[in-house]
């Protein structure tokens, strides 16, 4: 491997460690939209951090496997054990058939992969295509008394599974009192969930499957753990998820996972979440309403792009706030890139630290040595817990810096979108320009420019030199230009 360990954090055990992969491969699973409404900004974030780390480990020339999976039956409305299924209660909204609305927002959420320009996944399971090995995968945790059987369902029994809850930081007196408000008659301890829902009586389920329990549907929680070892093995390396999922869906995976298997080992080692997208301070939640989608972005004249760059610019881990402002600067950011860029191109095809090293030319010379220094910032950077905010800000001094060749740049840049996956290196200038007239902005907009520009003259004339260029970067980040003329400054949007 050139260049720096790759380090990332371990929800499982909350700290940072190396990462060995155990095989030749890595398997890497993420949990996958339930595709019963349109993915939000916030599920997107999700996606867009897994993908820096599929580029990571591209980075670092690790194969890897990667699956995520579509859940189109068995997720409860409020993630609970009972009541109705998510794509049944859509497809009732909608007067629609079930599979039509599965299409349908499968559909949307591959769209929007797209447009964000994330690297596919190997396969996409359909949870619909897995309930046999759902049912196999139940009798086996009942051969070895790990379940019990209510009129509701077959439900796991947390109390035999020693480690229960380690994922979650839940001690072992508080997690027969995890957060479950769902009340279920019979259930032994709150904890306990459902592997298999069983029909009410006299209620019959569109999606339906007959099993030694009786008809009904799998819970939830099982289809992760079938599909991902159907397809990644019974143990691999990497499982990922929203930060929502540390506290129960990846418990309960690990805890029926673990059962299943029985031989003592822990079933996933590395265990990564990103953290949530905030709207106006609120966690954006689907079940909170509805929330912004990739759509009413680009209908708002943003590139996909911009706010793939917004993203980028928090480190994963870190709760982000999600703002106009904030996509507006990520979005005059992109089209300062962009065109800095485009004079520049073609860029080489860049995938790997090692590729980017051996492109450069006459590795002794000065020129060399300076570009070599930015390939391994860039290269700290993402092994540093994938610092995307860092890998950009590598990107920016390599753009100002007069010392690289155009060579050396041309490398430098490709290396950074090789983890930024911004599309440096095809992005029409014309398509990240949403330019907007001074007709367009609001009067209170106009005030606030104004106000700022009144603020940075007094600061220029007080010689207070660190306050104005500190008002002419909130400035730009507005995307207002100020040109300083000998009748005093005016100013235009970029
Ligand atoms: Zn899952």
């Amino acid at each position: 491997m050139t260049g720096q360990q790759l380090r990332l954090y371990n929800s499982l055990g909350r700290r940072i460690e190396d990462f060995v992969p155990s095989a030749d491969v890595v398997g890497l699973y993420s949990c996958g939209p339930t595709v019963y409404y349109f993915p939000h900004l916030g599920n997107m974030r999700t996606y867009v951090f897994t993908d820096t780390l599929r580029r990571a480990l591209r980075w670092k020339r690790y194969p890897v496997r990667h699956v995520i999976n579509i859940t189109d039956v068995g997720h409860a409305v409020a993630d609970s054990d009972t009541g109705e299924d998510k794509l049944e209660l859509a497809a009732a909204r909608e007067q629609r058939a079930v599979a039509d609305i599965a299409a349908f927002y499968t559909r949307a959420f591959f769209d929007d992969s797209t447009a964000l320009n994330l690297l596919p996944a190997d396969v996409y399971p359909r949870a619909s295509e897995y309930v046999e090995q759902m049912i196999e995968f139940a009798v086996r945790l009942e051969e070895l008394g790990y379940t019990y059987q209510l009129p509701s369902g077959l439900y796991f029994d947390t109390s035999k599974s020693p480690g229960y809850g380690t994922l979650a930081l839940l001690d072992i007196a508080g997690q027969r009192e995890a957060a479950r408000v769902e009340f279920v008659e019979g259930r032994r301890n709150k904890s306990d969930f459902a592997l298999w829902r069983a029909e009410e009586p006299g209620v019959r389920r569109v999606m339906r499957w007959d099993s030694p329990w009786g008809w009904g549907a799998p819970g939830w929680h099982l289809e992760c753990s079938v599909m991902s070892m159907a397809l990644l093995g019974e143990h691999f390396d990497m499982h990922t998820g929203g930060v929502d999922h540390r506290q129960l869906h990846h418990v309960n995976e690990i805890a029926q996972s673990e059962a299943y298997l029985g031989d003592g080992l822990p079933w996933v080692r590395y265990w990564l979440h990103g953290e949530f997208l905030l709207l106006n301070n609120a966690k954006i939640a689907k079940s909170s309403g509805p929330v912004p989608r990739l759509a009413d972005l680009t209908e708002a004249g943003y590139h996909p792009m911009a706010y793939r760059l917004f993203l980028l610019g928090g480190h994963y881990r870190s709760q982000l706030d999600f703002t106009a402002a904030g996509v507006d600067a990520a979005q005059a950011t992109l089209r300062r890139l962009v065109s800095r860029v485009a004079p520049l191109r073609p860029l080489p095809a860049v995938e790997s630290h090692e590729q980017a090293v051996a492109l450069l030319p006459d590795s002794g010379g000065e020129a060399s040595k300076t570009a070599l220094g930015y390939l391994d910032q860039l290269d700290a950077a993402i092994a540093n817990d994938l610092a995307t905010p860092k890998v950009l800000a590598t990107l920016q001094d390599a753009l100002r810096d007069s010392d690289l060749t155009p060579e050396g740049l041309r490398v430098v840049v490709a290396s950074a979108d090789a983890l930024l996956g911004l599309g440096l290196a095809d992005l029409d200038p014309a398509e990240v320009d949403n330019r907007r007239s001074v007709e367009d902005l609001s009067a209170g907009e106009v005030e606030t420019i104004e106000r700022l520009i009144a603020e940075r003259t007094r600061a220029r004339s007080e010689k207070n030199w660190p306050r104005a260029d500190e008002i002419r970067a909130e400035l730009d980040n507005l995307g207002v230009q100020v040109t300083d003329t000998p009748n005093g400054p005016t100013w235009q949007l970029r």
